[in-house]
């Protein structure tokens, strides 16, 4: 990594998340030189290092679905892209739904994957039982299956992104936090750091859960609040090693394997035991956001170990031996924060990612990327993720936070 500070850049990207190192590598793919990307910390060291690592296209929203197509194509040929592997296993997500009312909730978008040609079927218990050998499902209503979903590992995705990125000219600095955003009128024209200030044609926001802050520092509100959630991964278990992502509908329990092991996602848990499947609503401001401690709430352990036991019988003696907590970036409708900023030139986000960003990092930072480059993202229409929406009311989004 770089260690000194150049004064001036084309683009100074704020955050070493998967969507900084994304774009720093779209970037330098567009043959754009003098790209600095600044990192508080280390890369990979805010929400991108606590994900589940799952990519799916079953969403409920349109664009969703698209930027999933987009972005699975990305993964699929990572290693000709990038150079480095990325351990995405196609193995599919696999909903599983215990009352009619849960069923059919989950037959409700198949039209919308019929139209976008996304394979999704319909599964009956044996289905499920034929992709998850020894689940339970004689309390299952069925199931929906998309074998094109998977999963793969953010921070290796995320080493390759970086060596492509740094290998074509981009300059990272870890250890470098902007303190604030130099704003001349209409414009953002670079970044303050503690070692100096950087100026800039255009200042990308991929700074995650910890982007109000800075957006505030040039007076543009940026409503993006943190959101703890949890994962837990468990010693070996034999025989599932190459089973498809498995979510309980109703309670938003998942799991899948990983390297022999199960990891295991699951809700918060209010103070009265009850599962909370996702946030409430939107803080009434952003100015001052508290950010809620980190360590895994002893409640969730019992809960997980009860519900896995339940759900399959090789957990039943589940052992876990690691567990820690992130903060999914929310947004008020769930959806992210992708383009330039209205009103103020040269400054751009690619924030909010409201717990699936990883899946869509390929899609959304190409697409930032021609923002910066091209003036308007051509491949997708994007325009709907402007931040602006937040002020003009544009249509609500429909969401699935797991
Ligand atoms: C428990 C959990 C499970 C998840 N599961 C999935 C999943 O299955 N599939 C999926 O697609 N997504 C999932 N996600 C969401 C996904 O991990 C995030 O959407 C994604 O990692 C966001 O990446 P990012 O680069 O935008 O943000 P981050 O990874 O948070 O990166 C932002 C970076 O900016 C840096 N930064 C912030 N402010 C500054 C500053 N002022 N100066 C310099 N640097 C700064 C931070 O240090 C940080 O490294 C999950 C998240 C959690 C918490």
């Amino acid at each position: 990594m770089s260690d000194r500070l150049p004064p001036a850049a084309s683009t100074v990207i704020v955050g070493g998340g998967i969507t900084g190192t994304a774009a720093a590598f779209f970037l330098a793919d567009r043959g754009e030189r003098d790209v600095v990307l600044l990192e508080q910390g280390a890369l990979g060291s805010g929400t991108t290092k606590g994900g589940m690592g799952g990519i799916r296209h079953q969403f409920t929203d349109e664009l969703d679905v698209r930027l999933s197509l987009m972005a699975t194509e990305f993964w699929r040929e990572f290693p000709s892209f990038t150079g480095s592997g990325h351990e995405f296993h196609e193995r599919g997500y696999l909903f599983i739904a215990e009352t009619a009312e849960g069923l059919a909730q989950l037959k409700g978008p198949l039209p919308l994957y019929e139209r976008l040609g996304v394979p999704v079927e319909m599964l009956d218990r044996q289905d499920i039982e034929d992709l998850v050998p020894g689940i339970r499902t004689d309390d299952l209503a069925g199931g929906r299956f998309c074998g094109r979903d998977g999963y793969g590992d953010p921070l290796v995705a995320l080493a390759g992104f970086a060596a492509a990125a740094v290998l074509e000219g981009v300059r990272v600095f870890e250890g470098t936090a902007v303190s604030g955003l130099v704003r001349e009128g209409d414009r953002v024209t670079g970044v303050r750091t503690a070692g100096g200030d950087i100026s800039a044609e255009r200042v990308l926001l991929a700074s995650g859960v910890w982007t109000a802050p800075v957006a505030a520092t040039a007076g543009v509100g940026v409503p993006i609040w943190p959101y703890r959630r949890s994962i837990m991964e468990s010693g070996p278990v034999p025989g599932l090693a190459a089973i498809p992502m498995t979510i309980e509908w109703e309670s938003g329990f998942h799991f899948r394997p990983r390297d022999g092991r199960q990891r295991f996602a699951m809700p918060n848990l209010t103070s009265d035991g009850r599962a909370e499947k996702g946030p409430g609503a939107a803080p009434d401001s952003f100015d001052a956001l508290a950010y809620p401690p980190l360590e895994v709430p002893a409640s969730l352990e019992p809960w997980v170990k009860a519900r896995a036991a339940w759900r399959h019988s090789a957990l039943r003696e589940l052992d876990i031996a690691s567990r820690w907590s992130c903060y999914y970036e929310m947004t008020p409708d769930d959806h992210p924060i992708v383009g330039r900023v209205p009103g103020v030139d040269g400054l751009y986000i690619a924030a909010g990612f409201s717990g699936h960003g990883f899946m869509h990092t390929p899609a959304t930072a190409q697409l930032v990327v021609e923002e910066m480059l091209d003036g308007k993202a051509t491949t997708l229409d994007i325009s709907d993720l402007s931040l602006e929406r937040f002020r003009t009311g544009r249509r609500p989004f429909t969401a699935t936070v797991l």
